[in-house]
């Protein structure tokens, strides 16, 4: 590591361990001790390691130690059940899957069935029979020297447009976007993130992680986000990185206020969309322009507005340093300015393929490298990137495209509206009928289907104005914060018989 060694890596900020910390030190030894373990566990260079642990520090040292072995880490969604583990351990064929010392006897059972010879476990205590047996080993570990195309992790999509499939990360695509992140948000000597994401995504693992260790930065660690531990824990922070929810969570906390952060030098926020309402309302309360970024799970980060300069709401800024995007119609033809169409992007950040997966790899690759990101959106006049939403989200009306971000920004503006979802549902006479799904301010008596249907008649051509609209207490999110459309679409898909 290039940092100091007795300089703290990451503190504990809740949980029964609070307080604990652990230095760069520590870092190099208890990884390389876990290194050691697994290796003696059976994991050889370029294995996979798959592992469903909750999030603590020895969660990290575990990703690092799987890196240091030149073996694959492929962490598992805290919340996947049986069924859907064994999906992952049969596509991914680790040689060690790692999981909760609760859960143990059961995904004992489980792996054998799946064929994965080796299996341990890793506590939020720092217990299980990994730190275990890592207790007596050696703290030094001579890291495998690797290629910078050799896989170091294998992250499954969020399966929010169908089934999750695996997207081979190398050394070189991870080291690419440490480096330009470190360095295009400014990180200095002292920086403190405050870290409350799942470790299981890119976000929170890659961007966060990788970031502070090349900083040779301080992390307070959340097990999870809460906003009140958040609003004590920002006066020792300088950074936050998080998903939308985040944000418009502590808007609604009377704690967070202008004094509470005049000292934090930078707001990130990833994952899903951040409403442009969101931005401004921050803004105005704090002072802060929160700076939106635009990455995706085959890509690692794909844009981010500027650290100095406009950081324009509603949009996921310029492509990063290196990465180039551009938007296409289905044909493959080049769209202009302000265009609609399907963003493709190659880089030094670029995944590897999906896991198992040639076909789809393939079928989602354009012969001249690019990769067909399956989101929709535009570049503007001044080269920022907006997005729209994905292709797969796209509204097909009695023959017209419909993209559900049109509908939804005029939506949202309502007011007595919190937000909205916009949908494509089967229809006998359309093909599929607009429909939104919408979160009302609490008491809102007054916002009713027809007076929302008869609003949006005013502003969009026919075609687009909502057939149906229902209202719910909260939209059905992901633990990033991503409204889970298809599960609205499951939901209402017999409404129009
Ligand atoms: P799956 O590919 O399995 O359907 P997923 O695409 O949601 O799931 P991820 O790789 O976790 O899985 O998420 C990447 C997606 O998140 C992007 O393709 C994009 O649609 C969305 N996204 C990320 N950041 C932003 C952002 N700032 N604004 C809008 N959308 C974003
Ligand atoms: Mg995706």
């Amino acid at each position: 590591f290039p940092a100091d060694p007795t300089a703290r890596f990451i503190t504990l900020m809740d949980g029964p361990r609070q307080g604990v910390w652990y230095s760069y030190a520590d870092v190099a030894s208890i990884s390389a001790r876990f290194a050691h373990a697994m290796a003696a566990l059976g994991v050889r260079r370029g294995d996979r390691v798959a592992v469903q642990v909750e999030k603590s520090a020895e969660n990290l040292f575990l990703y690092l130690a799987t890196l240091r072995l030149g073996a694959v880490y492929l962490p598992l969604n805290t919340a996947y059940q049986r069924g859907e583990v064994s999906y992952f351990l049969e596509d991914a064929a680790p040689a060690l899957f790692v999981c909760r010392p609760e859960d143990e006897a059961g995904m004992r059972e489980l792996a054998a069935r799946c064929g994965v010879p080796a299996v341990t476990t890793l506590g939020i205590a720092a217990d299980g029979s990994l730190p275990d047996m890592a207790l007596n080993l050696s703290h030094e570990f001579e890291t495998v020297a690797v290629g910078e195309d050799e896989l170091a992790a294998i992250l499954y999509t969020s399966g929010t447009t169908g089934r999750s499939k695996g997207a081979m990360t190398s050394h070189g695509n991870l080291a690419s976007n440490a480096l330009t992140l470190h360095e295009l948000w400014g990180f200095v000597p002292g920086d403190v993130l405050l870290h409350a994401l799942p470790i299981f995504h890119v976000h929170g693992l890659f961007v966060a992680t990788n970031t502070t260790l090349l900083n040779g930065g301080h992390m307070l660690f959340l097990s999870k986000f809460d906003a009140d531990r958040v609003v004590e824990l920002l006066p020792q922070a300088s950074v936050l990185m998080g998903v939308p929810t985040f944000y418009t969570r502590l808007l609604t906390h009377a704690g967070f206020t202008r004094e509470l952060v005049a000292h934090m030098r930078l707001f990130i926020s990833g994952s899903a969309p951040l409403l442009a309402d969101t931005h401004t309302e921050f803004s105005t309360r704090t002072g802060h322009a929160i700076l939106e970024r635009y990455g995706m799970t085959e890509a690692g980060m794909i844009t981010s507005n500027p650290l100095n300069g406009d950081r324009v709401p509603g949009t996921v800024g310029f492509p990063l340093p290196g990465v180039s995007l551009r938007v296409a119609a289905e044909t493959g033809a080049l769209l202009g300015t302000d265009e609609i169409g399907q963003i493709e992007i190659k880089g030094p950040n670029l995944f590897k393929g999906y896991w198992n997966k040639p076909e789809k790899t393939a079928e989602d690759m354009r012969a001249d490298g690019f990769f067909i990101t399956g989101d929709v959106g535009k570049i503007d006049g001044r080269g920022y990137v907006h997005i729209v939403g994905r292709a797969k989200d796209l509204v097909i009306c009695g023959g017209f495209n419909v993209y559900p971000k049109e509908i939804e920004t005029v939506l949202d503006a309502i007011d007595g509206v919190v937000e909205s979802a916009v949908i494509g549902v089967p229809h006998p006479d359309f093909g599929e009928a607009v429909s939104a799904i919408i979160q009302k301010k609490p008491g809102r008596d007054d916002v009713t289907e027809a007076s929302i249907i008869a609003h949006v008649k005013g502003e969009l051509a026919n075609f687009k104005v909502p057939k149906r609209v229902w209202f719910v207490d909260e939209l059905p999110r992901n633990q990033m914060g991503k409204v889970q459309k298809a599960a609205l679409r499951e939901q209402h898909k017999a409404a129009f018989g």
